[in-house]
């Protein structure tokens, strides 16, 4: 059975040594010193090994249930839930006006990936919470604030995000689920919406429904949608629990994976629903919800990718099989462990680098929230705006090759049931597809965020990079093995950049046909960023003494790792875009 044990040491060299974070003057970090943010993780931690790991199979292999309307999660799901419902944790970064602890993005990130690590089924049903809560928070009018976030925070009651519909997922312009107005003000609802997740469970008293739907007047395509709130009870004005809406589970989806999350079809038929924000405005207010999600799931991609890495190690210090060609290392045993293997080794550092720089990359991210939210810096929030297609794409993309790696690890264990890897590949395997697929998160990158703010945004980005590169090139160790290579790669992207400019408006196709290599390349080179700052941070602790020689060497052998065998990959990325439309579109599509 697969184990997790919470990265406590990693995260509070990021927190500490790489983004400092008590010294960016962000409102609110001036708390986040190591003690602080040590007992927060540590006990986050135990509750992801202790609580939530071992449902993970369970999970798994119940599912969830529908009876007569009623979806039943997993055993032990629902005291795993009121246990951190009542120790506060839903409400971690939640606004203390409404019952939050007010805590930075950021620290409720890494206890996010823990708990993902832990248990994604799991962890999806307070995440969806979460977005609905944010939607509401910022775009909801006082009164529905004070009627619905109370509660959410608290996890006593739960969220969804209802976009998809049978005949639309991409495209949302083709929705058909209708809003009708009221007399008093509120609207009926009727439509079905598909693999709604945490759309019917037993965990929390109501479930708060945000729903995209079309209201008359509208126009055609996404300019007609609006958001409305379609609550499981309708909320009496004194707060309590009235009518059951007319809102339904029609069925429960089988899938690959995240066996232990509802995945529903929720059916309205004329479910009462309440407007938020304006009216025809709703892409609006769902894409706040959306942008947190894809975070979200950068983070599982992440997350997914971890605990299967952690669990491959172990695995490969133990299994004994062949010799070490250079010489015996179990002398005593009947084969050497197969971590002494090139190729074996091979596999767990591309697991070990990636896990450990995605992870930074998350930290930054979410930093750049904080930034963006707490110190209303206009350019920290272009610039995540800029990297959100890049967090969702490129940490689900290669998280989940990290989960297929780490199953490789294993050999035949791998495939079969008893390691629990395989669970890990089948639960990653989503985050590539939902909250917008990863090959419309390389739309968005490139037909968007690319040209925002008039390029000044990517353009601040390789100034970034550039400035970082200048002000650490009189180390040699750290221009050899991390300068130089971040310089090369990031010029790699410059000059895709650069090819979308003059090519992609003579044909569009051009851009579009390497917008995957583009989001795969940025990604690679916001690894290589983050692992310079991180090679820069060891060799300080090392050149101070640090007690503990061992984990700084380690960090450095494996962003050595990844600057070596991993950002090359940023040239093959180019040549493809440089390639343009030609090879992509040869082909008629009777010719496929
Ligand atoms: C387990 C699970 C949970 C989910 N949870 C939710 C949820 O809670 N709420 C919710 O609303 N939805 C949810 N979804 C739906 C999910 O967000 C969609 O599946 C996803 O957005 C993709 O839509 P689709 O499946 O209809 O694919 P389609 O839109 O049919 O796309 C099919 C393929 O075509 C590509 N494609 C489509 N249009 C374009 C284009 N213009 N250019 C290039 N490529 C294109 C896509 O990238 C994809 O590869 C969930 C789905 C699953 C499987």
């Amino acid at each position: 059975m697969p184990s997790y044990t919470a990265p406590f040491k990693d995260q509070q060299f990021l927190l500490h040594e790489v983004l400092k974070v008590t010294e960016t003057g962000i409102p609110g970090y001036d708390e986040l010193d190591r003690d602080f943010t040590g007992a927060v993780l540590e006990e986050a931690g135990k509750i992801a090994s202790e609580v939530l790991q071992p449902l993970n199979a369970v999970g798994d292999r119940q599912g969830c249930t529908l009876e007569n309307g009623v979806v039943r999660t997993p055993d032990g799901f629902k005291s795993a839930y009121d246990q951190l419902r009542e120790g506060g944790w839903m409400g971690l970064d939640a606004d203390p006006e409404y019952g939050g602890q007010g805590m930075p993005f950021l620290l409720s990130s890494a206890v996010g990936e823990m708990f993902v690590s832990a248990n994604m089924a799991f962890n999806m049903y307070q995440g969806l919470t979460h977005g609905a809560y944010s939607a509401i928070h910022t775009h909801g009018s006082d009164e529905q604030k004070a009627m619905y976030l109370p509660n959410m925070v608290e996890g006593r009651w739960s969220g969804t995000m209802n976009l998809t519909e049978p005949h639309c997922g991409t495209d949302l312009g083709l929705i058909r689920t209708k809003a009708e107005p009221q007399d008093d003000g509120s609207y009926l609802i009727t439509g079905s919406k598909i693999w709604i997740s945490a759309g019917e469970h037993d965990l929390s008293e109501n479930i708060i429904h945000l729903v995209l739907a079309k209201a008359p007047g509208g126009g055609e395509g996404t300019k007609g949608i609006s958001l409305f709130i379609v609550p499981k009870f309708i909320v009496n004005d004194d707060g309590s629990l009235g009518d059951r809406n007319a809102v339904s589970c029609g069925g429960l989806e089988e899938k690959m994976g995240i066996h232990g999350n509802a995945t529903c079809v929720m059916n309205y038929d004329g479910a009462k629903g309440f407007l938020v924000g304006e009216l025809h405005k709703g892409m609006r207010a769902m894409f706040t919800m959306m942008n947190e999600a894809r975070l979200g799931v950068g983070v599982q991609g992440l997350a997914q990718g971890s605990v299967a890495y952690q669990n491959a190690l172990g695995f490969a210090q133990d299994r004994l099989q062949g010799r070490d060609v250079t010489g015996v290392k179990n002398p005593d045993g009947p084969a050497d462990p197969i971590i002494v293997h090139p190729d074996v080794r091979r596999g767990l550092l591309d697991q070990k680098s990636f896990v450990e720089g995605g992870r930074a990359f998350m930290y930054w991210g979410a930093m750049l929230i904080d930034q963006a939210h707490r110190a209303e810096d206009a350019d920290a929030e272009a610039l995540i705006s800029l990297l959100t297609p890049v967090i969702k794409g490129f940490l689900t993309d290669k998280g989940f090759e990290t989960t297929v790696l780490a199953q490789q690890t294993l050999g035949g264990s791998g495939f079969t049931r008893e390691w629990g890897i395989e669970q890990f590949v089948r639960d990653a395997r989503i985050t590539m597809i939902y909250e917008g697929t990863n090959g419309i998160q390389s739309l968005d990158l490139v037909g968007r965020k690319l040209a925002q703010n008039g390029g000044k945004t990517v353009m601040a980005f390789f100034d970034l990079v550039k400035t970082f590169i200048k002000e650490n090139e009189g180390d040699a160790d750290l221009k050899d093995g991390f300068l130089d290579p971040l310089k090369s790669a990031s010029k790699d992207l410059q000059a895709a950049g650069m090819y979308f400019m003059q090519n992609g408006m003579k044909n569009p196709n051009n851009a579009l046909s390497g917008s995957y290599d583009f989001m795969l390349l940025f990604g690679h080179v916001c690894l290589g960023l983050m692992w310079a700052r991180m090679a820069k941070a060891a060799r300080a602790a090392l050149d101070a003494g640090s007690s503990d020689a061992a984990f700084y060497e380690s960090k450095l052998a494996t962003g050595r790792y990844y600057m070596a065998r991993q950002l090359p990959a940023t040239a093959t990325h180019l040549a493809r875009i440089q390639s343009g439309a030609d090879p992509v579109m040869a082909l008629d599509a009777s010719g496929f």
